[in-house]
Protein backbone atom coordinates (compact mmCIF):
# COMPACT_ATOMS: atom_id res chain seq x y z
CA UNK A 1 0.00 0.00 0.00
CA UNK A 2 1.30 3.45 -1.23
CA UNK A 3 0.73 6.61 0.93
CA UNK A 4 -0.16 9.61 -1.72
CA UNK A 5 0.43 13.11 -0.69
CA UNK A 6 -1.84 15.73 -1.36
CA UNK A 7 -1.05 17.42 -4.66
CA UNK A 8 -0.17 21.23 -3.06
CA UNK A 9 0.12 23.83 -5.53
CA UNK A 10 1.65 27.13 -4.98
CA UNK A 11 -1.73 28.79 -5.02
CA UNK A 12 -3.23 26.81 -2.18
CA UNK A 13 -0.05 27.10 -0.41
CA UNK A 14 -0.05 30.88 -0.59
CA UNK A 15 -3.53 31.01 0.50
CA UNK A 16 -2.74 28.66 3.49
CA UNK A 17 -0.01 30.92 4.72
CA UNK A 18 -2.36 34.35 4.22
CA UNK A 19 -5.02 31.79 6.28
CA UNK A 20 -2.47 31.78 8.60
CA UNK A 21 -1.17 34.71 9.15
CA UNK A 22 -4.68 36.53 9.17
CA UNK A 23 -5.67 34.42 12.30
CA UNK A 24 -2.01 34.93 13.70
CA UNK A 25 -3.27 38.66 13.63
CA UNK A 26 -6.26 37.75 14.83
CA UNK A 27 -5.68 36.51 18.07
CA UNK A 28 -2.92 37.67 20.28
CA UNK A 29 0.12 35.99 20.39
CA UNK A 30 -0.11 33.21 23.23
CA UNK A 31 2.74 33.03 25.85
CA UNK A 32 6.03 34.42 24.22
CA UNK A 33 8.74 36.23 25.65
CA UNK A 34 10.94 38.41 24.30
CA UNK A 35 12.63 37.51 21.04
CA UNK A 36 16.67 36.83 21.56
CA UNK A 37 18.06 38.34 18.49
CA UNK A 38 21.83 36.55 19.40
CA UNK A 39 22.17 33.06 17.32
CA UNK A 40 22.25 29.42 19.73
CA UNK A 41 25.10 28.15 20.38
CA UNK A 42 26.74 26.17 17.29
CA UNK A 43 28.34 23.13 17.46
CA UNK A 44 27.96 19.57 15.60
CA UNK A 45 28.91 16.68 17.66
CA UNK A 46 29.90 13.65 16.04
CA UNK A 47 31.18 9.86 16.24
CA UNK A 48 34.39 9.01 13.95
CA UNK A 49 35.55 5.23 14.75
CA UNK A 50 36.76 5.39 18.46
CA UNK A 51 37.24 9.26 18.69
CA UNK A 52 34.36 11.53 19.34
CA UNK A 53 34.51 14.94 16.83
CA UNK A 54 32.86 18.31 17.74
CA UNK A 55 32.77 20.67 14.86
CA UNK A 56 32.62 24.61 16.74
CA UNK A 57 31.69 27.71 15.25
CA UNK A 58 33.50 30.79 15.15
CA UNK A 59 30.66 32.41 13.44
CA UNK A 60 30.39 33.50 9.19
CA UNK A 61 33.18 35.77 7.65
CA UNK A 62 32.29 38.29 5.34
CA UNK A 63 34.66 38.00 1.71
CA UNK A 64 32.37 40.70 0.11
CA UNK A 65 30.72 40.01 -3.48
CA UNK A 66 31.23 36.80 -5.54
CA UNK A 67 33.56 38.14 -9.07
CA UNK A 68 35.36 36.73 -11.58
CA UNK A 69 38.29 38.29 -9.95
CA UNK A 70 37.88 36.08 -7.19
CA UNK A 71 37.59 32.84 -9.08
CA UNK A 72 39.83 33.37 -12.17
CA UNK A 73 38.66 31.07 -14.83
CA UNK A 74 34.95 31.28 -14.39
CA UNK A 75 33.18 34.24 -16.54
CA UNK A 76 30.74 36.42 -14.40
CA UNK A 77 28.27 35.08 -16.37
CA UNK A 78 29.07 31.77 -15.39
CA UNK A 79 29.28 32.53 -11.62
CA UNK A 80 25.85 35.09 -11.53
CA UNK A 81 24.49 31.34 -13.44
CA UNK A 82 25.21 29.37 -10.29
CA UNK A 83 25.17 31.90 -7.78
CA UNK A 84 21.13 32.17 -9.09
CA UNK A 85 20.89 28.34 -9.12
CA UNK A 86 22.18 27.88 -5.56
CA UNK A 87 19.82 30.69 -4.26
CA UNK A 88 23.27 32.51 -3.20
CA UNK A 89 23.29 36.41 -3.33
CA UNK A 90 26.17 37.76 -5.53
CA UNK A 91 26.51 41.08 -3.34
CA UNK A 92 27.37 38.56 0.00
CA UNK A 93 29.87 36.33 -0.34
CA UNK A 94 30.27 34.87 3.30
CA UNK A 95 31.79 31.89 4.70
CA UNK A 96 31.51 29.61 7.60
CA UNK A 97 34.29 28.96 9.86
CA UNK A 98 34.35 25.43 10.89
CA UNK A 99 36.83 24.46 13.88
CA UNK A 100 37.16 21.02 14.30
CA UNK A 101 37.54 19.31 18.20
CA UNK A 102 38.90 15.54 17.66
CA UNK A 103 38.77 13.60 21.19
CA UNK A 104 41.07 10.19 20.53
CA UNK A 105 40.74 9.34 24.25
CA UNK A 106 43.98 10.48 24.97
CA UNK A 107 44.19 13.68 23.45
CA UNK A 108 42.17 16.55 22.64
CA UNK A 109 42.76 18.58 19.80
CA UNK A 110 41.90 21.82 18.28
CA UNK A 111 41.92 22.39 14.08
CA UNK A 112 42.01 26.05 13.84
CA UNK A 113 41.09 28.39 16.13
CA UNK A 114 39.05 31.92 14.47
CA UNK A 115 39.36 35.69 14.32
CA UNK A 116 39.95 35.78 18.09
CA UNK A 117 38.46 39.40 18.76
CA UNK A 118 39.57 41.15 15.45
CA UNK A 119 36.54 42.27 13.55
CA UNK A 120 38.18 42.39 9.95
CA UNK A 121 35.69 40.60 8.25
CA UNK A 122 32.49 41.41 9.87
CA UNK A 123 31.03 41.64 13.42
CA UNK A 124 29.86 38.17 14.09
CA UNK A 125 32.74 36.30 14.27
CA UNK A 126 34.72 35.13 16.93
CA UNK A 127 32.57 32.97 18.61
CA UNK A 128 34.63 29.83 19.33
CA UNK A 129 35.95 29.94 22.62
CA UNK A 130 31.87 30.70 23.75
CA UNK A 131 31.15 27.66 21.44
CA UNK A 132 33.36 25.60 22.61
CA UNK A 133 32.15 26.16 26.39
CA UNK A 134 28.91 25.95 25.35
CA UNK A 135 29.73 22.33 23.59
CA UNK A 136 31.43 21.49 27.39
CA UNK A 137 34.92 21.87 26.02
CA UNK A 138 37.23 23.43 28.25
CA UNK A 139 39.82 25.49 26.19
CA UNK A 140 42.46 25.15 28.92
CA UNK A 141 41.84 20.96 28.51
CA UNK A 142 43.31 21.51 24.85
CA UNK A 143 46.57 19.28 24.24
CA UNK A 144 47.38 20.31 20.63
CA UNK A 145 46.05 22.83 18.23
CA UNK A 146 46.74 22.19 14.79
CA UNK A 147 46.70 24.94 12.47
CA UNK A 148 45.97 24.41 8.70
CA UNK A 149 47.94 27.33 7.62
CA UNK A 150 48.83 31.01 9.00
CA UNK A 151 45.72 33.46 8.00
CA UNK A 152 44.06 35.62 10.32
CA UNK A 153 40.60 33.76 10.16
CA UNK A 154 42.93 30.19 11.29
CA UNK A 155 45.55 31.88 13.86
CA UNK A 156 44.11 35.08 15.72
CA UNK A 157 42.10 33.20 18.41
CA UNK A 158 45.62 31.93 19.64
CA UNK A 159 45.35 34.87 21.83
CA UNK A 160 42.86 37.10 23.87
CA UNK A 161 42.06 40.76 23.62
CA UNK A 162 44.17 41.26 27.08
CA UNK A 163 47.24 39.34 25.18
CA UNK A 164 47.10 35.72 27.39
CA UNK A 165 46.54 32.42 25.16
CA UNK A 166 43.23 31.21 24.71
CA UNK A 167 44.36 27.43 25.25
CA UNK A 168 46.93 27.72 27.46
CA UNK A 169 47.81 24.07 27.67
CA UNK A 170 48.27 23.44 24.03
CA UNK A 171 51.30 22.65 21.74
CA UNK A 172 50.77 24.59 18.87
CA UNK A 173 51.38 23.00 15.39
CA UNK A 174 51.89 24.88 12.16
CA UNK A 175 54.23 24.31 9.13
CA UNK A 176 57.67 25.99 9.23
CA UNK A 177 57.03 27.79 5.57
CA UNK A 178 53.67 29.62 7.16
CA UNK A 179 55.49 30.89 10.62
CA UNK A 180 57.97 32.27 8.45
CA UNK A 181 55.94 33.78 5.64
CA UNK A 182 53.28 35.24 7.66
CA UNK A 183 55.59 36.54 10.74
CA UNK A 184 57.98 37.80 7.99
CA UNK A 185 59.09 41.66 8.94
CA UNK A 186 59.81 42.82 5.51
CA UNK A 187 56.06 41.89 4.51
CA UNK A 188 54.91 44.48 6.94
CA UNK A 189 55.20 47.72 4.15
CA UNK A 190 53.58 44.90 1.59
CA UNK A 191 50.47 46.97 0.62
CA UNK A 192 47.96 43.83 0.00
CA UNK A 193 49.38 41.80 3.41
CA UNK A 194 50.59 44.73 5.42
CA UNK A 195 47.66 45.07 8.04
CA UNK A 196 47.43 41.17 8.99
CA UNK A 197 51.47 40.73 9.10
CA UNK A 198 51.29 42.81 12.73
CA UNK A 199 48.83 41.35 14.72
CA UNK A 200 49.78 37.86 12.88
CA UNK A 201 53.31 38.28 14.67
CA UNK A 202 51.79 39.56 17.87
CA UNK A 203 49.85 36.58 17.75
CA UNK A 204 52.17 33.83 16.87
CA UNK A 205 55.96 35.29 17.82
CA UNK A 206 54.76 35.25 21.79
CA UNK A 207 53.88 31.43 21.57
CA UNK A 208 56.88 30.59 19.35
CA UNK A 209 58.26 28.26 22.65
CA UNK A 210 55.31 25.99 22.27
CA UNK A 211 55.17 25.30 18.86
CA UNK A 212 56.48 22.13 17.05
CA UNK A 213 56.77 22.12 13.24
CA UNK A 214 54.33 20.26 11.06
CA UNK A 215 55.91 17.67 8.18
CA UNK A 216 53.89 16.12 5.95
CA UNK A 217 52.67 12.63 7.14
CA UNK A 218 53.23 13.16 10.58
CA UNK A 219 50.97 12.07 13.29
CA UNK A 220 50.47 15.30 15.59
CA UNK A 221 48.93 12.71 17.49
CA UNK A 222 47.66 9.01 16.85
CA UNK A 223 44.63 8.95 14.28
CA UNK A 224 45.39 12.50 13.44
CA UNK A 225 47.91 13.04 10.36
CA UNK A 226 48.61 15.88 8.67
CA UNK A 227 48.63 16.08 4.85
CA UNK A 228 50.46 18.90 3.03
CA UNK A 229 48.36 20.93 0.67
CA UNK A 230 50.41 23.92 0.00
CA UNK A 231 48.86 26.39 -2.70
CA UNK A 232 46.24 28.53 -0.28
CA UNK A 233 49.13 29.43 1.51
CA UNK A 234 53.19 28.39 0.90
CA UNK A 235 52.67 25.31 4.13
CA UNK A 236 48.80 24.78 3.88
CA UNK A 237 47.97 21.55 5.93
CA UNK A 238 45.50 19.55 6.03
CA UNK A 239 44.90 16.97 8.19
CA UNK A 240 43.25 13.32 7.78
CA UNK A 241 41.64 11.60 10.75
CA UNK A 242 41.29 7.84 11.11
CA UNK A 243 40.11 5.61 14.06
CA UNK A 244 38.74 2.19 13.81
CA UNK A 245 38.29 1.80 9.41
CA UNK A 246 36.56 5.46 9.57
CA UNK A 247 38.06 8.20 8.21
CA UNK A 248 37.40 12.29 7.55
CA UNK A 249 39.72 14.56 5.79
CA UNK A 250 39.55 18.20 7.13
CA UNK A 251 40.97 20.17 4.21
CA UNK A 252 40.89 23.12 5.46
CA UNK A 253 41.09 26.34 3.20
CA UNK A 254 41.23 23.95 -0.18
CA UNK A 255 37.80 25.56 -0.88
CA UNK A 256 35.80 28.34 0.12
CA UNK A 257 32.93 27.63 -1.70
CA UNK A 258 31.32 24.58 -3.02
CA UNK A 259 28.82 25.31 -5.60
CA UNK A 260 30.87 27.32 -7.40
CA UNK A 261 34.63 25.73 -6.87
CA UNK A 262 33.42 21.99 -6.80
CA UNK A 263 31.96 22.40 -10.58
CA UNK A 264 34.66 24.16 -11.28
CA UNK A 265 38.13 23.19 -10.11
CA UNK A 266 40.49 24.68 -12.31
CA UNK A 267 39.54 27.97 -11.52
CA UNK A 268 42.32 29.97 -9.61
CA UNK A 269 41.16 31.40 -6.12
CA UNK A 270 42.93 35.21 -6.47
CA UNK A 271 43.46 34.88 -2.38
CA UNK A 272 45.33 31.62 -2.60
CA UNK A 273 49.41 32.50 -1.96
CA UNK A 274 50.31 30.12 -5.10
CA UNK A 275 46.96 29.89 -6.91
CA UNK A 276 48.46 27.50 -9.56
CA UNK A 277 49.85 25.19 -6.66
CA UNK A 278 46.10 25.78 -5.38
CA UNK A 279 44.31 24.40 -8.16
CA UNK A 280 47.05 21.50 -8.36
CA UNK A 281 46.87 20.61 -4.95
CA UNK A 282 43.10 20.73 -4.61
CA UNK A 283 42.69 18.19 -7.75
CA UNK A 284 45.09 16.04 -6.20
CA UNK A 285 43.22 15.94 -3.01
CA UNK A 286 39.39 16.10 -4.26
CA UNK A 287 40.38 13.07 -6.19
CA UNK A 288 41.48 11.24 -3.19
CA UNK A 289 38.68 11.60 -1.30
CA UNK A 290 36.28 11.16 -4.23
CA UNK A 291 38.08 7.99 -5.10
CA UNK A 292 38.41 6.84 -1.62
CA UNK A 293 34.53 7.97 -0.64
CA UNK A 294 36.08 9.91 2.27
CA UNK A 295 34.19 12.52 3.86
CA UNK A 296 35.64 15.95 4.26
CA UNK A 297 35.35 18.76 6.72
CA UNK A 298 35.79 22.11 5.07
CA UNK A 299 36.72 25.42 7.35
CA UNK A 300 34.60 27.77 4.77
CA UNK A 301 31.95 25.49 3.73
CA UNK A 302 28.16 25.66 4.94
CA UNK A 303 27.95 24.76 8.43
CA UNK A 304 29.26 21.99 9.87
CA UNK A 305 31.29 21.69 6.01
CA UNK A 306 31.30 18.05 6.39
CA UNK A 307 30.42 16.17 2.84
CA UNK A 308 31.11 13.95 0.28
CA UNK A 309 32.92 15.01 -2.81
CA UNK A 310 31.66 12.84 -5.80
CA UNK A 311 33.78 12.88 -9.27
CA UNK A 312 31.69 13.74 -12.45
CA UNK A 313 33.96 13.38 -15.50
CA UNK A 314 36.48 15.78 -15.21
CA UNK A 315 34.22 18.36 -12.61
CA UNK A 316 33.21 17.34 -8.91
CA UNK A 317 29.81 17.29 -6.71
CA UNK A 318 29.53 18.44 -3.03
CA UNK A 319 27.20 16.42 -1.40
CA UNK A 320 26.53 17.68 2.05
CA UNK A 321 26.62 15.16 4.95
CA UNK A 322 23.29 14.53 6.54
CA UNK A 323 23.64 15.57 10.31
CA UNK A 324 22.00 13.35 13.07
CA UNK A 325 20.17 15.25 16.05
CA UNK A 326 21.30 12.25 17.80
CA UNK A 327 24.50 11.07 18.65
ZN1 LIG B 1 40.30 30.60 5.96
Amino acid sequence: MSFRAPELSRRAVLLGLAAATASGLAQPALAIGPMANVQVPAAYRFKLGGFECTVVSDGPLKLGTFSAEMFKGISQERIDQILAANFLDKTNFTVDQNALVVNTGGKLVLVDTGMGFRKVYGPRTGHLLSNLRAAGIDPAAIDVVALSHGHPDHVWGLVGEDGKPNFPNAQIYITQADLEYWTDEAKLSDPALGHYIGPIRDTLLPLRDRMVFLRDGQDVVPGVQALSTPGHTVGHTSFVINSQGSSLVNIADLGHQPMLQMENPRAEFARDTDPTQGVTTRLRVFDMVANQKIPILAYHFPWPGIGHVAKRGDRYRYVAVEMQTVL
